[in-house]
């Protein structure tokens, strides 16, 4: 997926996914995709209006949540890990992980 980096005149960084359904607010406004703010307020991250994001978001946060679990020497049931395979399978239909695009 393609994200733009928009920075310049002192304003915080936004960073926006390309070709968005529609446009992001950089102004300053708030922007109705509910960004994220990171390194206080330096760092503006947007969420995309189609959903590109989703499954690559998901399967993150599936995957720290099985090493915060592993680190507390937690063994997966069986249900546990067919639910965690089932999520995962349904985020790959839905929401392949793409490759990195080129420069
Ligand atoms: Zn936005």
């Amino acid at each position: 997926m393609t994200w733009v980096r928009e920075e310049g005149g002192g304003r915080p960084v936004h960073v926006y996914p390309e070709r968005d359904l529609r446009a992001h607010v950089t102004n300053g406004d708030p922007c109705p995709c509910l960004p994220r703010m990171l390194d206080d307020g330096a760092v503006i991250v947007h969420n995309s209006y189609d959903a590109r994001e989703t499954g690559e978001t998901c399967r993150d946060a599936l995957n720290r949540l099985g090493v915060a679990l592993a680190e507390h020497r937690h063994t997966w049931t069986n249900e546990e890990r067919m639910a965690y395979e089932h999520a995962m399978a349904i985020l790959d239909m839905h929401w392949p992980a793409r490759a990195e695009e080129p420069a």
